[in-house]
């Protein structure tokens, strides 16, 4: 059996120092021109698509193709000059990340395992994002948050894009999913895939052992523990 393991990007491999939400703010306070337009909108699992969809909302403008489109453009500028920035929040490849892809690109190269993102980030926000820390390159799909709002959907989106990128067809039950929120834990389960959570994010090991995730890990440094835990047994088996 064949594994298709899917990565979020933001608290799961890399923390920006927040970039995207300042990039975002600046997006939208370009587009709209109303101070601070994140103002209480949630963030944390969401794709990009859905949170911009609230703020649009939050601040009474209209939601639509075009607005996204020229919130989106704005964001793109913002964030390649904000990830660069200094900020006192932490920026960083999160632990354990760098040994994890090499152990996979390992399973990968003997067609055990194909290894893609599966993101609420804008296509454009995550390559800006992992190709600042040179991580961009180790990932050849995905599925991201441009054109669906709800996570759950970008599931099949993932599948769908390993098969176009000749990685494999995969079931929804040969997918596990490795991020740092409920929301990733949620879609996982939402269609039978198995769910690795990592609290490198805003959620402790306790909040994320409550979604019931296959395993939680306080980071991934100890990835090969990790990975037996959800699939305890040989990939040639
Ligand atoms: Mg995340």
């Amino acid at each position: 059996m064949k594994i298709l393991v899917l990565f979020d990007i933001d608290g799961t491999l890399v923390l920006t120092g927040r970039a995207g939400v300042r990039a975002l703010d600046q997006a939208l306070a370009d587009v709209c021109r109303v101070p601070h337009p994140l103002e209480g909108v949630a963030f944390a699992g969401r794709t990009d698509r859905a949170i911009i969809t609230d703020a649009l909302q939050h601040i009474g403008a209209e939601m639509s193709e075009a607005a996204l489109d020229a919130v989106r453009e704005r964001y793109c500028v913002h964030l390649a000059a904000e990830v660069r920035r200094d900020s006192p929040h932490p920026k960083c490849v999160l632990p354990g990340v760098s040994a994890a892809l090499d152990a996979l690109a390992v399973l990968e190269a003997g067609g055990h395992v194909a290894v893609g993102l599966l993101t609420g980030n804008f296509r454009r926000g995550a390559e800006i994002k992992l190709g600042h820390f040179d991580l961009w390159r180790r990932f050849q799909f995905g599925a991201f948050g441009d054109h669906h709002a709800d996570r759950r959907d970008l599931v099949p989106v993932a599948i769908d894009a390993a098969a176009r990128a000749g990685a494999g067809t995969f079931a929804p039950c040969d997918v596990v999913i490795i991020g740092d929120t409920p929301a990733d834990v949620d879609c996982a389960q939402a269609h039978g895939a198995r769910a690795i959570a990592v609290a490198t994010g805003p959620f402790s090991v306790d909040a994320l052992g409550a979604t019931g995730a296959d395993v939680v890990v306080p980071d991934l440094s100890d990835w090969n523990a990790a990975w037996n835990a959800v699939y305890p047994f040989k990939p040639t088996q």
